[in-house]
């Protein structure tokens, strides 16, 4: 692969995404940490054809099943999977495996996950958690300092402090365990290969590490491997993680627990307490690590049901209030150019922003009222509020119905993107929905044996009350930080109809829901839904995607009294839709991944 073979398809990719980015753009985005990646690894004629597609905007086609990944290697090491007959498990095993390799800042052994199954044999959907949880020494004060004051983001965020028992070698496991057909080893394979053999750092790899070098310099195994000799590594060098391979072939051979227990347990332990910021995990926390398998959250939307991920997350319940509230108005009508329309899923998505402060947190800590949040008639309520015509001028949260006394104050957590999404269809009908991150850029910087730690706890918020209040997603021993992914599987008929997700950090519920929305009431497919241009209201400020045909809603939305803000905004949906003619697989141009299907 040389720079060329990247840059050719980036630029591509740019003049044929609708309403693509703009020159200056383009360069602004090159440097920033959501920089759009949108360049191609041609390794194989199949991943040069689905490059091609979504450089044209079209979807990539498929009968028997599908893989859209943020990254061409670990689509490929998904198909092969899939081509030799494995499950959607057995394939998300191997992809999780090349993408802590390939795309480190993102996700990796050392994070977590959550996972949606749809079991074609038994016609069910159901979840596994894999999130990180707070070592069990840890108190609701752990980000604040001495005068309990909160620690600044990055000051939480680099080193020790921040790392969580990760989730995701136990969450490859149980899903393998549970799903998957083909032998355990096996699927470390190409991730092994591409470890010791090398690979080519992508352009998108490159930026990040350009940007983030300061603080990847703080540890010394991290320096060595993204500053080699002091300086960062640049788009197309290769890239070898022998450390890594090593330890894919120890997990492979002995399971989740070499990673867990053992030597590879002591190393981890011993990384985070002699990190800058010394954390507080223990062989305890690595050692009791459990997956948690959960009932889905479900909410009806123009005749599906949109399920995706409960608490600990707030991207089920999140994105299914925003549908709920939007039920009643005909956007179809309205159609994606229409300032009322963006009004109305603005103010929705403040409506359930509002809502997700106060309530959503781990509901095996603190009660939350998720059925309450997602009761029909306490939306219909709540979507009073958006009869008008204008903004809303002030947005509170509402009160669901709740068998808990509960006075919670907002809690506001900051979360920087960098996780990645994976979509799979397999050729028995099965489906899954998995959103994997290590939270911010790189984690928490601390590197292990080629893996890199997480920062999920600094997703609990820094402070413990609010208003006299106490906060719902606080710190607590065992608990596990609130989350915004949203892993989405759409049913109708009791049959999965679209698979998929985003990461994004809180803009992930706006980013699922948009790409629900563009698809289920514009009739856009899943490669035009992926492409188009973002639009989301969080918190009142309307962020609308720099460079992109949405520009074009930024005056009108000013006008109807929102606070507009232009901004790169760098989703990485990849989706699969199910249809009557086959699969359907999409890609998010912003990111350097692929469907591909057969
Ligand atoms: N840590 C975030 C969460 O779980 C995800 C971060 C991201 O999307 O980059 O919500």
């Amino acid at each position: 692969m040389t720079r060329g073979g990247w840059m050719g398809v980036a630029l591509a990719a740019l003049l044929a995404w609708p309403g693509g980015p703009s020159a200056a753009q383009q360069a602004a985005d090159a440097v920033s940490p959501e920089a759009a990646g949108a360049g191609a690894l041609a390794l194989t004629p199949e991943v040069a054809a689905a490059q091609e597609a979504k450089a044209a905007g079209r979807s990539v086609k498929a009968r028997e099943w599908m893989v859209a990944v943020a990254n061409p290697h670990a689509a490929m090491a998904g198909a092969r999977v899939l081509r030799a007959g494995g499950t959607a498990a057995d394939a998300m095993v191997a992809v999780q495996a090349v993408l802590g390799l390939v795309e480190p800042q993102s996700s990796g052994l050392g994070g977590g996950a959550f996972l949606l199954w749809y079991d074609a044999q038994a016609g069910a959907l159901t979840t596994l958690d894999g999130r990180e949880t707070a070592p069990m020494v840890a108190t609701p004060t752990l980000f604040q300092d001495e005068d309990g004051a909160p620690l600044g983001f990055f000051e939480a965020v680099v080193g020790g402090l921040s790392v969580g028992t990760p989730g995701t070698p136990a969450l490859m496991q149980a899903a393998h365990e549970r799903w998957g057909r083909l032998p355990w080893p096996g699927l470390f394979k190409d991730a092994i290969t591409l470890a010791e053999d090398g690979f080519d750092v992508s352009p998108r790899l490159a930026g990040l590490v350009d940007r983030d070098a300061a603080r990847l310099a703080v540890h010394p195994e991290t320096a060595r491997y993204f500053l080699p000799g002091g300086a960062p590594l640049a788009e197309g060098d290769m890239l070898r993680n022998p450390a890594y391979a090593d330890v894919l072939r120890l997990i492979g051979r002995q399971g989740a627990e070499a990673f867990y227990t053992g030597a590879l347990a002591e190393d981890i332990v011993a990384a985070v307490h002699g990190a800058a910021r010394p954390g507080l995990l223990s062989l305890r926390d690595l050692e009791g690590y459990a997956v948690k398998e959960r009932a889905p959250v479900c909410a009806p939307y123009r005749g599906h049901d949109v399920c995706g991920m409960g608490p600990p997350s707030s991207g089920g319940l999140t994105v299914g209030q925003i549908l709920g509230l939007l039920e009643g108005y005909d956007l179809t009508a309205l159609g994606p150019r229409s300032a009322r329309a963006w009004r109305l899923i603005g103010d929705a998505s403040r409506l359930a922003f509002a809502d997700r402060g106060r309530y959503m947190a781990d509901s095996d800590f603190v009660p939350v009222p998720a059925k309450g949040l997602l009761a029909p008639d306490y939306l219909a309520r709540r979507a009073e509020a958006l009869e008008g015509d204008a903004a809303l001028r002030d947005v509170a949260p509402g009160m669901p119905e709740f068998d808990h006394a509960g006075l919670w104050g907002p809690g506001g957590t900051l979360s920087q993107p960098a996780t990645s999404h994976i979509s799979i269809v397999d050729g028995y009908g099965n489906a899954l929905s998995m959103t994997t991150t290590i939270e911010n850029a790189f984690g928490s910087r601390v590197m292990v044996r080629g893996m890199l730690l997480n920062n999920e706890l600094t997703d609990f918020s820094f402070r413990t009350h609010r208003d006299g209040r106490p906060v719902a997603n606080a710190v607590a021993p065992g608990k596990r930080p609130r989350s915004s992914m949203a892993p989405t599987i759409v049913m109708r008929g009791g049959a999965p109809v679209l698979v998929l997700g985003s990461p994004g950090g809180s803009r992930i519920i706006g980013y699922v829901a948009q790409a629900l929305i563009a698809q289920l009431d514009w009739g856009m497919d899943v490669q035009q839904a992926a492409a188009m241009g973002h639009l989301v209201n969080r918190f009142g400020t309307f962020d609308i995607e720099r460079g992109t045909r949405a520009e074009a809603l930024a005056a009108p939305l000013a006008d109807l009294g929102y606070e507009v803000e232009p901004r790169a905004m760098t989703s990485g949906l990849h989706l699969i839709a199910l249809t009557p003619d086959g699969l359907r697989g999409g890609a998010d141009p912003r990111r350097e991944g692929v469907a591909l299907g057969q």
